[in-house]
């Protein structure tokens, strides 16, 4: 191992052409052999670091295979590079530490982990792949037969499919069914799949090193998800529609969709182990919560994998699926998202008793925000005016300069306006989920906007 800050004259050059991601002149240095790839500035910063750091995925992916050390602790804060990578909050980076082999346990000389760093810098997608993850090689293992048994626990072909599955994030029931759908042979081999599920949930929380119940709880609600989607794909062999379209139906009252309410509720409760702090803490929540209230049980669910994600206003979720950043949204009503039409179709026996009603929740928040834009705006002209009264009684050149100010200042204003209505129209434009489409031959409604 080197030295703190010790470096060659190649190594500072090399350490410098990292840092400006000048890719294949560290490739070159590396097959030279003049510098040695974990090489220590100062700071006890090696190159994957500063890689990481930058989420440049080109250098990461050329230091890893020239054996960088994804682990070395000589940072002088006691960073990792998967802190770094997760503190950039590129996912790619991320996740090729994670497949180095990244210990996501390590802490830093304050005791954070890397999740809780990039939790704290608002990285959520980190946190939660971090959260998330699980090595294809121990899934790979189950493809051959082990032991004395004569047959393997997963088939080979569903090994692709089913590590997608694990490592979705999102825990929407309609998503995990999409999956399934996509691969339905999974669907075929299910009591496989779930036998396999239920001993992954096993080790996971009677692991001798470190037990995960992140991991268990997620393989048993996937086991869960599974076995119910087969029940109902078993009386009616529709390739999941049926299932999907019971856990999007809403209830006639309020629209709550009740029945994946109760999937999750009841996943939980059968979770074989009681002891687990976090299945304890997703409960106590729940517990509190009435049927049809928030929060619901697929959003304390995500919060205990995933962990707390900051809504922000661009990546609404799909009402259907739960997939964030849904462009598309139902043209009659403006208040629900859509990944697709696909999502739309599946949600449309619900959406359709809800929209009216929606829409005119859209047009009292529309009207209001329109009266709270020119009560503003009114404001603001009454401001200005107040300003060049004052300004008058001055000299001729400082009313000129406001005004002129004044001037630009409401073009530029008016323009930024205007791209954004321009923008909006845009998005409409390219998203007309009409939905009169999907009523004609799926119900009569009519729907009037
Ligand atoms: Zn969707
Ligand atoms: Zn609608």
């Amino acid at each position: 191992m080197s030295i703190l800050g010790e470096l060659s004259e190649e190594e500072v050059e090399f350490v410098k052409l990292v840092s400006d991601g000048n890719a294949s002149a560290v490739r070159k240095q590396l097959d030279d052999k003049t510098v040695r790839v974990d090489c220590l500035d100062e700071h006890g910063m090696t190159p994957l670091m500063t890689a990481a750091y930058k989420g440049d995925v080109t250098i990461c992916r050329i230091l890893l295979k020239h054996g960088a050390n994804v682990n070395t602790n000589y940072h002088a804060q006691g960073y990792t590079t998967i802190m770094f990578a997760a503190l950039s909050g590129n996912l790619e980076t991320t996740q090729l530490m994670l497949e180095a082999g990244a210990r996501t346990t390590a802490t830093n000389n304050v005791g954070r982990t890397a999740t809780q760093m990039a939790a704290f810098v608002g990285q959520h997608q980190c946190v939660s792949l971090i959260n998330n993850f699980f090595g294809k090689d121990d899934l790979e293992i189950y493809t051959v037969p082990r032991g004395h048994a004569t047959e393997a626990m997963l088939p080979t072909e569903l090994c692709d499919p089913l590590y997608k599955i694990i490592l979705n994030s999102n825990l929407h029931p309609v998503k995990i069914s999409y999956l399934l759908q996509e691969n339905i042979a999974i669907m075929n081999n299910s009591t496989k799949v779930c036998k396999l599920m239920d001993l992954l949930c096993k080790k996971q929380m009677t692991a001798r090193v470190e037990t995960n119940e992140i991991l268990a709880i997620k393989f048993h609600y996937i086991s869960t998800v599974i076995k119910e989607a087969a029940k109902s794909l078993e009386i009616k062999q529709d390739n999941l529609e049926a299932w999907i379209k019971r856990m999007v139906r809403g209830r006639a009252e309020d629209g709550f969709c009740e029945d994946q309410e109760r999937l999750i509720r009841s996943m939980l409760k059968d979770f074989p182990y009681s002891s687990s702090g976090l299945l304890q803490q997703c409960v106590r929540t729940i517990a509190t919560v009435k049927v049809g209230d928030d929060p619901t049980a697929l959003v304390t669910l995500g919060q205990c994998i995933n962990g707390q994600r900051m809504a922000r206003d661009e990546d609404l979720p799909c009402i259907t699926c739960g997939d964030y950043g849904a462009p598309k949204k139902c043209s009659a009503c403006k208040m629900v998202n859509y990944c697709n039409q696909g999502c739309q179709k599946n949600n449309w026996s619900s959406h359709k008793k809800m929209c009216k009603e929606l829409y005119c929740m859209y047009l009292a928040t529309k009207k209001r925000d329109e009266e709270e834009a020119a009560e503003a705006a009114r404001k603001k002209e009454d401001e200005e005016k107040k300003k060049l009264e004052e300004l008058s009684g001055g000299d001729v050149q400082a009313i000129e300069g406001a005004e002129a100010s004044n001037g630009t200042l409401e073009n530029g204003e008016e323009k930024g306006m205007n791209e954004t209505s321009e923008a909006r129209t845009e998005t409409e434009d390219t998203s007309p989920i009409q939905l009169e489409d999907i009523t004609t031959g799926i119900d009569d409604v009519t729907m009037e906007s």
